[in-house]
């Protein structure tokens, strides 16, 4: 093994505190989570300079890449010099990936290492290119849960009291994997249901009583109409949280409140990628899921990442500035990714959160990678505004979705709703009415409404497909 790697790994575990079990009621990591800027910014300088030489020497696509631009790994001497490092995109690895099949050459696990270091592999679910894996190692697990069981300490979590159902099929999508290990360092037990259909979750819910429902917003909705359909009341279960990813959830104010609503729980969310895991990246925290009103904020854990936001020609913007999200990577051996655009907007604050945490948080939480705003008649829209307004409508179920077609060159959006079963069918054209205004008004754009009975649409069994773009 390389000395740098070596040297890469004593500084990972140099700054890795409480390990094993919480310091107190409050803090997984008291000394990192409350942590003055100042300490944090020196953690930080410290790991990237020696990730920059990591980097540099075990991962050949960034030595190639900055080769070409003339930087040194000794130009990297603390964090102010972060803008010298030029920004990656998922484009470049894609690129890389087609040359370089099937791992390409961004990670810092080669064929040999990944038999000897090697974990899992996971996959990104790919909205923009083919799906990339990567390998992950033994050592990123560890890191992983320690991380992860940091974010989810700040959720109020608890051993001795709480146990979770994750309801995911245990495939490559990289974060129910990291909250399944935490929770095992967290001793707080799993109703394994990996594999299970959706109806027999229903039954594993009603009859193991989990108090932590984990899976996609989207899910959670779809699981709770099932419930119903059972006979079962989803708000009278045993779940007092659910923990989501995978697609906006804490951040679309009528998402948020149907799911708290639906399930009478406190909604959590996690916001990651899967190039610069093993980290929850971004994680609410109780304090903040208490504040029904009021703006929301995601946690990020700056002692193993640094987050950035950049504008459209990718120059670091100053904090309270929107701007796409932009990830450094300081806590992954496979994975250690320098300035990576994750591609979501949002705003970073500095602000200590009112429960202690003194990282960054950003503001509004995040809203959809920019990968997926859609253009229309010259009008950017996001698919989480669309959502808001269905969510929002209590005659409406929880699935929509957006088709846009060309007629006579000009854009036609189309959001189809699917009407409760309750609602009669000579209702439907006032809905139609008032979706199309409540649509204009949020986004300002015309819509063709079309109300559907709900099961016309494709129940969302894990990631929703809302968008089809014909044009
Ligand atoms: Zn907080």
């Amino acid at each position: 093994m390389s000395d740098i790697r070596d040297e890469w790994i004593a500084m990972m575990q140099k700054y890795r505190f409480s390990p094993e079990r919480a310091d107190n009621e409050r803090f997984w990591c008291a000394k990192l989570d409350t942590a003055s800027r100042e300490e944090l910014r020196f953690i930080q300088s410290e790991k990237l300079r020696v990730a920059v030489r990591y980097a540099y020497e075990c991962i050949p696509f960034y030595r190639r890449k900055y080769d070409a631009v003339g930087l040194r790994p000794d130009d990297i001497r603390s964090i102010d010099d972060l803008p010298l490092i030029p920004v990656t995109t998922k484009l470049e690895m894609a690129n890389d990936l087609e040359q370089h099949s099937p791992w390409g050459t961004y990670t810092a696990l080669d064929d040999e290492m990944w038999l000897q270091r090697g974990w899992q592999i996971f996959a990104s679910s790919g909205t923009t290119a083919q799906p990339r894996a990567f390998r992950y190692g033994q050592f990123d697990r560890e890191m992983w849960m320690w991380t992860n069981a940091r974010a989810m300490w700040a959720m109020g979590f608890r051993p001795g009291r709480d146990s979770a159902l994750i309801a995911f099929g245990y495939g490559p999508h990289v974060w129910l994997w990291g909250v399944h290990y935490a929770l095992n360092l967290m001793r707080i037990p799993i109703i394994t249901a990996g594999g299970l259909d959706s109806s027999a979750r229903v039954r594993f819910i009603d009859r193991y009583k989990p108090t932590i429902l984990a899976c996609t917003p989207s899910y959670a909705l779809y699981l709770a109409s099932l419930m119903r359909e059972q006979g079962l009341d989803p708000s009278a279960s045993s779940i007092r949280y659910l923990f989501c990813a995978g697609e906006p959830g804490f951040s679309i104010p009528s998402t948020r409140k149907r799911l708290e609503e639906t399930w009478k729980a406190e909604l959590h969310e996690f916001y990651g990628c899967t190039e610069a895991a093993p980290s929850a990246g971004g994680y609410t925290c109780a304090a903040v899921a208490a504040q029904k009103d009021g703006m929301v904020s995601t946690h990020l854990m700056e002692d193993v990442q640094i987050w950035e936001v950049v504008n459209e020609n990718m120059q670091s913007l100053p904090n309270g500035n929107r701007g796409l999200t932009v990830v450094t990577n300081l806590c992954s051996e496979a994975s250690p990714q320098l300035r990576f655009l994750v591609g979501d907007y949002t705003t970073l604050t500095h602000e200590p959160c009112v429960c202690g945490r003194t990282h960054a948080r950003a503001v509004g939480g995040m809203l959809g990678r920019a990968d997926d705003m859609l253009n229309i008649r010259g009008v950017t829209l996001f698919p989480s505004s669309i959502e808001d307004v269905v969510r929002g409508i209590p005659t409406l179920g929880p699935e929509f979705a957006i088709v846009l077609k060309k007629e006579r060159d000009l854009d036609v959006l189309i959001v189809q709703v699917e009407a409760l079963p309750e609602i009669p069918t000579d209702r439907y054209i006032e809905i139609a009415e008032q979706v199309e205004r409540e649509v204009r008004a949020s986004c300002e754009l015309r819509a063709a409404i079309e109300v559907l009975p709900q099961g016309t649409l494709p129940p969302t069994q894990f990631k929703a497909k809302r968008v089809r773009d014909l044009r």
